[in-house]
């Protein structure tokens, strides 16, 4: 049993809250440690630091701040076995999969080293007589980001490289439920050099959420987790001034054309459906086959695959998925499957009975796959988050787009087919905001930025890439006249060129 403490501006402390939450194995389902869940004068004390930090850091030179994540990037590549086993341990997924998770989360590390040419700003001469004009972005101060529990190191990734490396001090909030591996992954960006106080970690549950929110010091605040608390957390905190960024749920669609290769999108939708149990933001949950005949083609190659997923602990490295991540979500799960069948549902393939010898207590999961699925079924407007692909099926690609154009989420989708014009007019007329062509889960790279539309995301700034610049900075212009001491005297008109 091990106890998860903060990491408050850099020194490891046990909160004094007297609250506690229990950490489990997914695998096993027996409790493993607990994390302290903080209290707003932990919070405060986290502020405090960061308030105390921020001038020096701020004024640090880009180039010696993007210095200290190369570094990071150096030390974080050597531990990357270690975060994907903090990773595995308390989220369950495979150990390959937390692998590519640090990979993921490390690139944005690579593009923050580089954070100098984001912060050149602009410089217009002679926007009048002897007059100057630059344009800069300068930091906002102390920022917060509170982090769900599916990518327990990348998702703050998203956040504290460019938070920090745009010259701000940060404030991690991760997932009670997965608290070890951020800790891990922020004490290794001290030993990398970062100045104390710059970075903490406050662990904790709502009541620290709501503290981030309340707090007068902290400038603004970005959110990744389910769509009811983005809203909630972008409207408290915009209500109290601040710049809010909250990422939320998502149903992604894959439109399959008559011409796909159907054997490559019966593949891509395996890993896109039940990689890491469905539990991801960019999972594929629905499939849209146009026309029946694809429909037919598409299910007969999906059903065998989908009985015989490998399931396994994060330590089997043949499993191709592990657990979910708590029991109650396990429940909630097989609840949402029987609704769909007494909703009027095909169940081809039911995963509830999975049982794994030796790991009767952990919270597996089989693969469920859902045919004749239509729009108003829960199986449809809900966001499951487990490991269940429901197939729909309208006449034509039009009618596909439409369906996914009236999900009110739209974070990912995808279209396999071999026609250029389709995919053309996809990319196009698609609401939704991360779209691949015959790629199933088409997560932008470090430096592009991701975010999805509709109630995706709440705010105007998508995550990492040019946008965090934009979101962890405000802009400042200077206009500058000088011009050896020569005076026109008073102007009282409004000055122009
Ligand atoms: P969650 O919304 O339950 O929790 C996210 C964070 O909010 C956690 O840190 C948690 O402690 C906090 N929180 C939970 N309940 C709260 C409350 N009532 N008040 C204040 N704070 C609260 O999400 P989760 O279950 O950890 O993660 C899964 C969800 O995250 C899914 O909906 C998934 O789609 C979404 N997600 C979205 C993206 C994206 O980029 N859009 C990425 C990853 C995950």
């Amino acid at each position: 049993m091990y106890e998860v403490d903060n990491l408050i501006g850099g020194i490891s402390c046990k909160s004094a809250s007297g609250r506690t939450g229990d950490i489990f194995n997914p695998a096993t389902g027996a409790k493993v440690g607990e994390v302290g869940l903080s209290s707003p004068m932990e919070l405060d004390e986290a502020v405090k630091k960061a308030l105390g930090a921020y001038s020096a850091w701020s004024r640090t030179p880009p180039l010696k701040r993007g210095r200290v994540m190369a570094e990071y990037l150096r030390l974080a590549n050597g531990r990357r076995e270690d975060l994907a086993r903090e990773i595995s341990r308390e989220h369950g997924k495979t150990h390959a999969d937390a692998r590519g998770e640090v990979s993921r989360g490390l690139e944005i590390v690579e593009f923050a080293s580089g954070i100098s040419h984001f912060l050149k700003g602009e410089f217009s001469r002679e926007v009048g007589p002897k007059i100057d004009t630059h344009s800069e972005r300068q930091p906002l101060g102390v920022v917060a980001g509170i982090t769900p529990f599916n990518f327990p190191a990348m998702v703050p990734m998203w956040m504290f490289p460019m938070a920090i490396g745009c010259g701000n001090c940060f404030i991690l909030k991760p997932s009670e439920r997965v608290p070890s591996s951020a800790n891990l992954a922020c004490e290794l960006l001290y030993e990398a050099g970062l100045p104390e106080g710059v970075l903490s970690v406050v662990h904790g549950d709502k009541a620290v959420v709501d503290a981030i929110l309340d707090h007068p010091d902290i400038r603004a605040v970005s959110f990744v987790g389910s769509t009811p608390i983005a809203e909630y957390v972008y409207k408290r905190g915009t209500d109290s001034g601040k710049r809010v960024q909250a990422l939320g749920g998502a149903k992604n669609h894959m439109v399959v054309m008559p011409d796909a290769d159907m054997d490559q999108a019966a593949d891509a939708l395996m890993g896109s459906g039940f990689g890491s149990a469905g539990e991801r933001c960019m999972a594929i949950s629905v499939v849209v086959p146009v026309g029946e005949e694809t429909s037919k083609r598409l299910v007969e190659k999906l059903s065998p695959r989908v009985s015989s997923l490998r399931i396994g602990p994060s330590t089997d490295d043949k499993a191709e998925m592990g657990p979910v991540i708590t029991k109650e979500s396990k429940s909630r799960i097989c609840g949402l499957i029987e609704r769909g069948v007494s909703q009027g549902a095909n169940l081809v393939v039911d995963g509830r009975d999975f049982r794994l010898q030796g790991y009767e207590d952990g919270y597996f999961l089989g693969g469920s796959l859902f045919d004749g699925v239509t729009p108003e079924m829960e199986i449809y407007t809900q966001e499951i988050f487990g490991p269940v692909l429901s197939v729909m099926t309208p006449q034509t690609f039009e009618s596909a787009m439409d369906l996914i154009n009236a999900h009110e989420y739209g974070n990912g989708t995808s279209i396999f087919t071999r026609d250029g014009n389709a995919a053309r007019e996809f990319s196009r007329s698609i609401e939704v905001g991360m779209v691949g062509i015959n790629v199933p889960i088409p997560v932008p790279v470090a430096f592009h930025s991701f975010g999805g539309w509709k109630r995706s995301l709440f705010g105007s700034h998508g995550i990492y890439g040019p946008e965090a610049v934009h979101f962890y900075t405000r802009l400042k212009t200077t206009t500058s006249r000088w011009s050896d001491g020569i005076t026109k005297g008073a102007v009282f008109t409004f000055p122009s060129g």
